[in-house]
């Protein structure tokens, strides 16, 4: 199991990088948008250098307000485009994976319409990343709107699709881990955590919200999960991200002696 931190998008990534790695992760879930991180602002450079020095392993992530299921065929095209643009940079950093985030549809439209456009510019994205040796995985939103059905669906758009699991944001759809894994588990790729009470997406710091965070933990190592953790501990204050990922691994190691 490795431990990540998503860089802050209203900073300097280098300099993020640079913490990242200083502070013992182990990789940057490295999302490009602004406004400080856009992909003309990407120094890929200075990037493979801190990641050459320290071992530092990078994870894509794309703008999540990307809107991959517009009713407007031409914006769908230029959201894709636009996320596509990233795979260069990602492929030159050795990323395996880079994520997309489901998009919503005006209410005047079908939730069909709206599966149907999401999974069409995944599809669009998955086929492009294959030729950057990258993989794309699609990471759900903090709503209920969305069932885990629905979610099914999209990702059913293409096989090559992987399942990005974000605990923060499945709390406050209302949805069980174990339920969640029976459903999309043999498709997941990529975890993010972050804690909250269940109503609003708060990213606060793991044991702050209502997440009962050994069980969570305990689940995904039992159910064989062994690959990126990203901690989207939003914090002004970081102690708080360190001390996240400090009890992500106590709680990992705890799991095993239970086994
Ligand atoms: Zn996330």
């Amino acid at each position: 199991m490795q431990i990540g931190m998503m860089n802050d998008p209203r900073c300097n990534a280098t300099d993020e990088a640079r913490w990242a790695a200083a502070h013992g992760l182990d990789f940057l879930d490295l999302t490009i948008e602004g406004p400080g991180a856009d992909l003309e602002q990407i120094d890929q450079a200075a990037l493979r250098t801190i990641m050459a020095e320290t071992g530092l392993g990078i994870i894509g992530h794309t703008a999540w307000y990307l809107p991959f299921a517009s009713p407007i065929a031409r914006v769908r095209q230029a959201a894709v485009a636009s996320a596509a643009e990233t795979f260069d940079l990602f492929a030159a950093l050795q990323a395996r994976y880079v994520n997309v985030h489901i998009s919503s549809t005006p209410a005047l439209f079908s939730r069909a319409d709206c599966l149907r456009w999401n999974g069409e510019s995944f599809a669009h994205l998955a086929e492009q990343a294959a030729t950057y040796g990258l993989h794309v995985m699609v990471e759900h939103p903090p709503s209920s709107y969305f069932s885990l059905d629905d979610i099914s669906t999209i990702l059913n758009a293409d096989p090559r699709l992987g399942f990005h699991l974000d605990m923060g944001h499945m709390h406050v759809a209302g949805f069980k881990l174990k339920a969640v894994l029976e459903e999309l588990g043999a498709r997941l790729t990529h975890v993010h955590l972050s804690d909250n009470r269940g109503r609003h997406d708060d990213h606060i710091p793991l044991g702050a919200g209502t997440i009962d965070w050994p069980q969570v933990i305990a689940t995904l190592k039992q159910y064989g999960y062994d690959a990126t953790i990203t901690l989207e501990v939003f914090s002004k204050d970081r102690d708080y991200l360190l001390l996240s990922a400090a009890k992500v691994r106590q709680w990992w190691a705890d799991a095993a002696l239970e086994q």
